[in-house]
């Protein structure tokens, strides 16, 4: 039989792929990631079965070089000792199989798909069946190529927003110690004022130079920092 024959047949007898009624619409575009602890002192490796590549003969005889992955059809992850690490939830009966210990009956019909944690389980198989513990759920977003631009737009704004954000409570702070000054100068002058009574104007004058040069300085420092601050964002646009 030639090879036209056999794909012809094996395409004609194909059985149609069974319904999915539940098909995942995943609208956050996100990949569920089950948590592995390996609390061992040994690193876990983990070939976990993916298949070989559909175009395998294409790649043979593109003369490429095959990778360890696509010549053996395995997906090698490795959980160092005394780490977790997040491993695509696809491959959790591979890696652990476990069966439903539950009383209630709750999962009788189907005791090796039991998601219910809190339920007992045995282990009864897998690749690190005693080395491995399962600690949860997570869900990684994924970003398509085409939403790249726009993810990494997105983050360089949030970082200029955190830097702006930083900037204005410092500009605050500053402000605030300026207002301090003055009012603190403001009651010197005053202070002084008071103690030097009927003296002459430019006794007087000489008396209270530095204080008042110190408040036209403090004032011109205020005047930019309430400039400054005009020019940073304000919280409430900032917040997203
Ligand atoms: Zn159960």
């Amino acid at each position: 039989m030639s090879e036209e024959e056999i794909l012809g047949t094996a395409r004609k007898d194909l059985v149609p792929a069974a319904e999915r009624p539940y098909a995942p619409v995943d609208h956050q575009e996100t990949v569920a990631e089950t948590i592995w602890h390996n609390p061992t002192e040994k690193d876990v490796v983990l070939d976990l079965y993916v298949g070989i590549p559909n175009n395998l003969r294409g790649l043979v005889r593109s003369g490429k070089r095959l990778t360890w992955e696509q010549r053996t059809g395995k997906r090698r992850y490795i959980i160092k000792a005394k780490s977790r690490r997040a491993i695509p939830s696809e491959f959790d009966m591979a890696i652990q199989h476990m069966q439903c210990q539950d009383p209630s009956g709750e999962c009788s019909q189907k005791p090796f798909e039991c998601k219910n944690r809190a339920h007992r389980r045995t282990i009864i198989g897998g690749l690190a069946p005693h080395t491995l513990v399962m600690e949860g759920l997570q869900h990684r977003p994924t970003v398509s190529d085409a939403l790249d631009d726009k993810y990494a737009a997105a983050q360089a704004h949030r970082e200029k927003v955190a830097e702006a954000l930083i900037a204005k409570s410092d500009n605050e702070v500053a402000l605030k110690d300026a207002t301090e000054e003055l009012r603190r100068l403001r009651e010197e002058i005053a202070r002084k004022e008071l103690q030097l009574g009927s003296v002459s104007e430019p006794v007087k004058e000489a008396a209270l130079s530095s204080e008042r040069s110190g408040v036209a300085a403090t004032s011109s420092q205020i005047h930019a920092l309430e400039e400054d601050a005009r020019r940073l964002p304000s919280r409430k646009a900032t917040k997203e």
